[in-house]
């Protein structure tokens, strides 16, 4: 028997566009603080309780949201980033699919405060899975809080498959890590429970918040590198051999100020390191790339996680040769120190 075709309903839509762009707390968080990033914000403070699955609160002091568009917000492909199909081509901004809030509101219990300056007073919202419950004016400080309860608690299935309580704040812990380094100009504070796990200040000086991240010691370690032409500005730290691990989790890549995971790119740094290297570790390092937005495809993957570079040879070898001048100059300096 030939089945009729239903077209689904939105929040049912959201709920399967949910399991993409949502996976866990940590991608919770992730989508929420780049919301921040996009308004922004300056100051960001992230409160997470059992690990986000009992809550997940995100407070900012950004644009803040028109009373009149917080529904809006809600909705799929509902976004101000971009307003037509030509500014997919050149994206600034972190978000742009308007997917995340409708996703995140449909497996969650969602409450919204949020103030724009230019007005006086602010909004509230309150979701469960989705349905709006009730919108009340409020009193608020300028931008937005935005507090996610009881994820998943219409999705059992998914919430079974999440990790023990400690591993996702790890999870949390290691993106709100990433998203600070990548914005050193924007202070974070993150707690687990009342316990403040980070605290970023703001001062715009990246190895500041290295510091605060890995340590003194660790910073000690690495060696600045910086290259640009016209196409790629290429900047970073490289960890000399003495910090190598075994795994991989103390490399990041930032593209256009977006956190990546990218193989090339990571190929590259770590072919430039191996002829310096003795050991048969993973080298530590930071690596931003630069480039025109024209020039980038962020749009392959729903996280965004996965970019895709015009020309990625071009990319590859200024990343290679920069990293390799760096350790270079370092092997040489150490040389003359040694012999004088
Ligand atoms: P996207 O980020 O792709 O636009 P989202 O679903 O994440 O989609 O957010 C929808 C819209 O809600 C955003 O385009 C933005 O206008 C608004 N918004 C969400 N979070 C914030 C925030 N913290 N401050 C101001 N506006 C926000
Ligand atoms: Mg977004």
């Amino acid at each position: 028997m030939v089945k009729r075709i239903n077209i689904l309903d939105e929040n049912t839509s959201n709920k399967i566009a949910a399991g993409e762009v949502v996976e866990r707390p940590a991608s919770v968080v992730k989508e929420l603080i780049e919301n921040c990033i996009d308004a922004n914000a300056k100051n960001i403070t992230i409160e997470v309780r059992d690990g986000g699955t009992s809550l997940i609160k995100i407070t900012d002091d950004g644009t803040g949201i028109y009373p009149d568009d917080i529904e809006k917000a809600f909705m799929a492909h509902a976004t101000s980033k971009i307003r037509n199909k030509d500014d997919i081509f050149a994206i600034k901004s972190l978000g742009f699919r308007g997917e995340a809030l409708p996703s995140i509101a449909s497996v969650s219990k969602i409450q919204i405060r949020s103030k724009c300056r230019e007005l006086d007073s602010g909004i509230q919202l309150n979701i469960e899975g989705g349905e709006v419950i009730d919108k009340t004016e409020t009193a608020c400080a300028d931008g937005t809080i935005i507090e996610v309860n009881d994820l998943f608690y219409n999705v059992p299935a998914r919430k079974k498959f999440l990790k023990s309580t400690s591993r996702e704040m790890s999870l949390i812990s290691d993106i709100v890590n990433r998203i600070a380094i990548c914005y050193p100009e924007i202070s974070f504070k993150l707690y687990n429970g009342t316990r403040k796990v980070l605290h970023t200040y703001g001062t715009g000086n990246l190895i500041d918040v290295l510091r605060t991240i890995y340590g003194k010691t660790i910073c000690e370690q690495l060696i600045y590198f910086e290259e640009h032409n016209d196409i790629y500005s290429v900047y970073g730290y490289i960890g000399k051999e003495e910090i190598s691990r075994g795994s991989r989790n103390n490399q990041s890549i930032f593209v256009n100020k977006r956190y990546v995971k990218d193989r090339k790119l990571t190929v590259a740094v770590e072919n430039a390191f191996k002829s310096f290297s003795t050991v048969n570790k993973f080298p530590f390092f930071i690596l931003f790339v630069e480039s025109y937005p024209e020039l980038i495809d962020v749009n392959i993957h729903p996280t965004k996680s996965e970019i895709k570079f015009k020309d990625d040879r071009t990319a590859f070898k200024i990343i290679f040769d920069t990293v390799h001048k760096a350790l270079r100059n370092d092997v040489m300096d150490t040389f003359m120190e040694d012999i004088s």
